[in-house]
Protein backbone atom coordinates (compact mmCIF):
# COMPACT_ATOMS: atom_id res chain seq x y z
CA UNK A 1 0.00 0.00 0.00
CA UNK A 2 2.71 2.43 0.91
CA UNK A 3 4.16 1.86 -2.31
CA UNK A 4 7.86 3.17 -2.49
CA UNK A 5 7.42 4.75 0.78
CA UNK A 6 9.31 2.12 3.14
CA UNK A 7 10.84 4.27 4.98
CA UNK A 8 8.42 3.54 7.68
CA UNK A 9 8.97 0.10 7.77
CA UNK A 10 11.60 -1.39 10.52
CA UNK A 11 12.16 -1.82 14.56
CA UNK A 12 9.52 -0.03 16.06
CA UNK A 13 9.11 -1.66 19.66
CA UNK A 14 7.08 -4.02 20.68
CA UNK A 15 3.77 -4.76 20.64
CA UNK A 16 2.56 -1.92 23.15
CA UNK A 17 0.25 -3.38 26.03
CA UNK A 18 -3.02 -1.52 24.54
CA UNK A 19 -2.75 -3.42 21.51
CA UNK A 20 -2.99 -6.80 23.29
CA UNK A 21 -5.63 -8.80 23.51
CA UNK A 22 -8.24 -7.84 25.62
CA UNK A 23 -9.53 -11.09 26.55
CA UNK A 24 -6.40 -12.57 27.54
CA UNK A 25 -4.38 -9.66 28.44
CA UNK A 26 -1.47 -11.00 26.48
CA UNK A 27 -0.17 -10.23 23.05
CA UNK A 28 -2.28 -11.89 20.10
CA UNK A 29 -1.08 -15.29 19.00
CA UNK A 30 -3.27 -16.37 16.26
CA UNK A 31 -4.86 -14.96 13.02
CA UNK A 32 -8.44 -14.81 13.96
CA UNK A 33 -9.27 -15.69 10.27
CA UNK A 34 -7.26 -18.68 9.55
CA UNK A 35 -6.53 -19.62 13.19
CA UNK A 36 -3.00 -20.32 11.92
CA UNK A 37 -0.36 -19.71 14.93
CA UNK A 38 1.61 -16.41 14.50
CA UNK A 39 5.34 -17.16 15.09
CA UNK A 40 8.07 -14.64 15.57
CA UNK A 41 8.94 -14.00 11.34
CA UNK A 42 5.16 -14.13 10.60
CA UNK A 43 3.64 -10.77 9.72
CA UNK A 44 0.47 -9.72 10.58
CA UNK A 45 -2.03 -6.64 11.46
CA UNK A 46 -3.95 -6.06 14.46
CA UNK A 47 -7.20 -3.72 14.56
CA UNK A 48 -8.58 -2.30 18.08
CA UNK A 49 -11.18 -0.02 18.21
CA UNK A 50 -12.49 1.59 21.56
CA UNK A 51 -14.95 3.21 23.45
CA UNK A 52 -13.61 6.06 25.47
CA UNK A 53 -10.80 4.20 26.82
CA UNK A 54 -12.91 0.45 26.68
CA UNK A 55 -11.73 -2.29 23.98
CA UNK A 56 -15.01 -2.90 22.11
CA UNK A 57 -13.69 -4.30 19.29
CA UNK A 58 -10.09 -6.01 17.88
CA UNK A 59 -9.30 -8.04 15.07
CA UNK A 60 -6.44 -9.88 14.11
CA UNK A 61 -4.92 -10.66 10.59
CA UNK A 62 -2.74 -12.87 9.03
CA UNK A 63 -0.38 -10.80 6.03
CA UNK A 64 -2.23 -14.13 4.10
CA UNK A 65 -5.48 -13.42 5.18
CA UNK A 66 -5.20 -9.79 4.75
CA UNK A 67 -3.94 -10.01 1.27
CA UNK A 68 -6.81 -12.47 0.06
CA UNK A 69 -9.56 -9.40 1.54
CA UNK A 70 -7.46 -7.04 -0.70
CA UNK A 71 -8.20 -9.44 -3.76
CA UNK A 72 -11.64 -8.76 -3.05
CA UNK A 73 -11.54 -4.88 -3.06
CA UNK A 74 -12.69 -3.03 -5.96
CA UNK A 75 -9.70 -1.09 -7.91
CA UNK A 76 -11.21 2.09 -7.35
CA UNK A 77 -11.53 1.39 -3.80
CA UNK A 78 -7.51 0.95 -3.62
CA UNK A 79 -6.65 3.67 -5.50
CA UNK A 80 -8.80 6.33 -3.11
CA UNK A 81 -7.32 4.62 0.14
CA UNK A 82 -3.98 4.40 -1.35
CA UNK A 83 -4.62 8.25 -1.49
CA UNK A 84 -6.09 8.81 1.54
CA UNK A 85 -3.00 7.56 3.62
CA UNK A 86 -0.76 9.39 1.50
CA UNK A 87 -2.11 12.54 2.16
CA UNK A 88 -3.36 12.29 5.41
CA UNK A 89 -0.99 9.36 6.77
CA UNK A 90 1.60 11.66 9.21
CA UNK A 91 4.07 9.59 11.79
CA UNK A 92 5.33 12.67 12.81
CA UNK A 93 2.02 13.30 15.09
CA UNK A 94 2.58 12.42 18.79
CA UNK A 95 0.58 8.94 19.72
CA UNK A 96 -2.09 10.15 21.75
CA UNK A 97 -3.57 12.11 18.44
CA UNK A 98 -5.25 10.86 15.33
CA UNK A 99 -2.53 10.01 12.72
CA UNK A 100 -4.61 11.58 9.95
CA UNK A 101 -5.69 14.55 10.95
CA UNK A 102 -4.28 15.53 14.53
CA UNK A 103 -7.74 15.14 16.57
CA UNK A 104 -6.92 14.23 20.12
CA UNK A 105 -7.99 10.62 20.93
CA UNK A 106 -7.35 9.99 24.00
CA UNK A 107 -11.22 8.80 25.35
CA UNK A 108 -12.82 9.64 22.63
CA UNK A 109 -15.93 7.50 22.58
CA UNK A 110 -14.95 6.41 18.65
CA UNK A 111 -11.32 5.75 17.74
CA UNK A 112 -9.34 2.87 16.43
CA UNK A 113 -5.57 1.84 16.27
CA UNK A 114 -4.52 -0.21 13.65
CA UNK A 115 -0.92 -1.70 13.61
CA UNK A 116 1.20 -3.87 11.45
CA UNK A 117 3.55 -6.59 13.12
CA UNK A 118 5.91 -8.97 13.01
CA UNK A 119 6.22 -11.65 15.77
CA UNK A 120 6.08 -9.36 18.89
CA UNK A 121 7.74 -6.38 16.65
CA UNK A 122 5.60 -3.44 15.53
CA UNK A 123 6.89 -2.78 11.70
CA UNK A 124 5.58 0.27 11.24
CA UNK A 125 4.79 3.09 14.23
CA UNK A 126 0.90 2.38 15.40
CA UNK A 127 -1.58 4.06 13.64
CA UNK A 128 -4.41 5.54 14.89
CA UNK A 129 -7.70 6.91 13.57
CA UNK A 130 -10.37 9.05 15.20
CA UNK A 131 -13.89 8.83 13.98
CA UNK A 132 -14.05 11.49 11.47
CA UNK A 133 -11.23 10.14 9.76
CA UNK A 134 -12.73 6.37 9.76
CA UNK A 135 -16.13 7.90 8.34
CA UNK A 136 -14.01 9.73 5.84
CA UNK A 137 -12.19 6.99 4.54
CA UNK A 138 -15.03 4.59 4.59
CA UNK A 139 -16.72 7.00 2.21
CA UNK A 140 -13.91 6.32 -0.27
CA UNK A 141 -15.10 2.97 -0.43
CA UNK A 142 -17.35 1.35 -3.40
CA UNK A 143 -20.46 -0.57 -2.50
CA UNK A 144 -18.65 -3.83 -3.59
CA UNK A 145 -15.61 -2.60 -1.05
CA UNK A 146 -17.81 -2.19 1.58
CA UNK A 147 -20.04 -5.00 1.36
CA UNK A 148 -16.58 -7.52 0.63
CA UNK A 149 -15.14 -6.04 3.97
CA UNK A 150 -18.49 -6.28 5.94
CA UNK A 151 -18.85 -9.62 5.14
CA UNK A 152 -15.28 -10.47 6.31
CA UNK A 153 -15.53 -8.63 9.50
CA UNK A 154 -19.03 -10.29 10.22
CA UNK A 155 -17.47 -13.72 9.31
CA UNK A 156 -14.50 -13.57 11.50
CA UNK A 157 -15.93 -11.73 13.97
CA UNK A 158 -19.62 -12.78 14.38
CA UNK A 159 -21.87 -10.03 16.48
CA UNK A 160 -19.94 -6.71 16.67
CA UNK A 161 -22.52 -3.79 16.82
CA UNK A 162 -23.75 -3.08 12.83
CA UNK A 163 -23.02 0.90 13.76
CA UNK A 164 -19.14 0.05 13.99
CA UNK A 165 -17.24 1.27 11.04
CA UNK A 166 -13.86 0.28 10.44
CA UNK A 167 -11.37 1.07 8.33
CA UNK A 168 -10.24 -1.40 5.60
CA UNK A 169 -7.23 -3.92 6.64
CA UNK A 170 -3.91 -2.34 5.77
CA UNK A 171 -2.41 -5.25 2.99
CA UNK A 172 -3.26 -3.55 0.16
ZN1 LIG B 1 -4.74 -15.89 8.50
ZN1 LIG C 1 -8.66 12.09 12.39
Amino acid sequence: MFGDETMFFGDHGEVPRKLWSSQRNAPFRECMVCNRALGPEDCYEIQKAFNKREAVFEIVVCMECGLALAAEYSRESIAAITAFMQQRLDFSRPPEVCTFCGAVMGGAPSQSLSAVCRGDRLIMPVIGMCAECEERLQGCLSEKTRRAHEDFINRTVPGIPADLDLAPVLFL
